[in-house]
């Protein structure tokens, strides 16, 4: 059985209608940053790779602790994290990648086709992502650190990477069996709570209809235990239990 974490990393603010699809509420709103730590297979497993400190200041992160510096807080030097699965390619998921440099990283073949396609060069996309760090895949892919994945996969026993897109073209989601029952890592499938409970979008999409159909998916998979974690919300702190500042231990 896995134990697993949400290690914070950083805090941002924004408002109600810059956030969520057509939402007219401009109440202020706080985004979290979390990467996820499951420990109780043969080697640690983190699911996303944060972002080192020259996104965090470029993005205007506060509170910005390195997530290798929380991963080791819990107990797991980064050199020990043998595989990360990459949720996503934008810049608070993947600039980190370097900050864990013994680890395989697992990401869905439709998210690289995106980046490397024929729409990232838009605005409205490119300014999620970090060029340098997309940069990074093909040198990681040619050092045999890459994993490419297609829908839904076994990682070990127990623990699955499911996509469903909808946010990004390869978004992936994690389910864990735990003692408490099924943890689903959703993500940025459901950067809040609201997203998932009211079927509420977020306006970052490349697809709607698959961001709706996403929002079924995890509380399919989560099934009658509701073990939920949604990407950026403060509210995991309360629903699950912090153990110390940052560290909130989830199953
Ligand atoms: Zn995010």
């Amino acid at each position: 059985m896995y134990q697993v974490y949400a290690l914070k990393y950083g805090e941002r603010d924004t408002t109600a209608c810059q956030f969520f699809y057509r939402e007219p509420s401009h109440e202020p709103l706080t985004l979290h940053f979390y990467v996820w730590l499951i420990l109780g297979g043969p080697h640690p497993v983190l699911v996303d790779a944060g972002c080192p400190e020259e996104d965090a200041t470029a993005r205007g992160l506060r509170n910005y602790v390195s997530p290798a510096a929380m991963v080791e807080r819990a107990g797991v030097r980064p050199a020990d994290v043998g595989t990360v699965l990459v949720s996503h390619l934008h810049w608070d998921h993947w600039t980190g990648h370097r900050l864990f440099p013994a680890a395989e990283f697992w990401i869905q073949q439709d998210e690289v086709a995106f980046w490397t396609g024929p729409v990232a060069r838009f605005d409205v996309y490119r300014q999620l992502a970090n060029a340098a760090a997309l940069g990074e895949l093909v040198r990681l892919s040619y050092g045999g650190r890459v994993r490419l994945v297609a829908g839904e996969r076994p990682v070990l026993p127990g623990l699955r990477v499911h996509w469903v897109g909808g946010h990004t073209a390869g978004l992936q989601i994690v389910s864990v069996e735990t003692a408490k029952g099924t943890v689903v890592l959703t993500s940025d499938a459901s950067h809040f709570y609201r997203n998932v409970e009211r079927r509420q979008p977020t306006q970052i999409i490349t697809s709607l209809p698959q961001m709706l159909a996403a929002f079924e998916t995890i509380q399919a998979l989560a099934g009658a235990s509701g073990l939920i974690v949604p990407g950026h919300d403060p509210e995991v702190a309360s629903r699950f239990v912090a153990v110390e500042p940052g560290i909130i231990r989830l199953a």
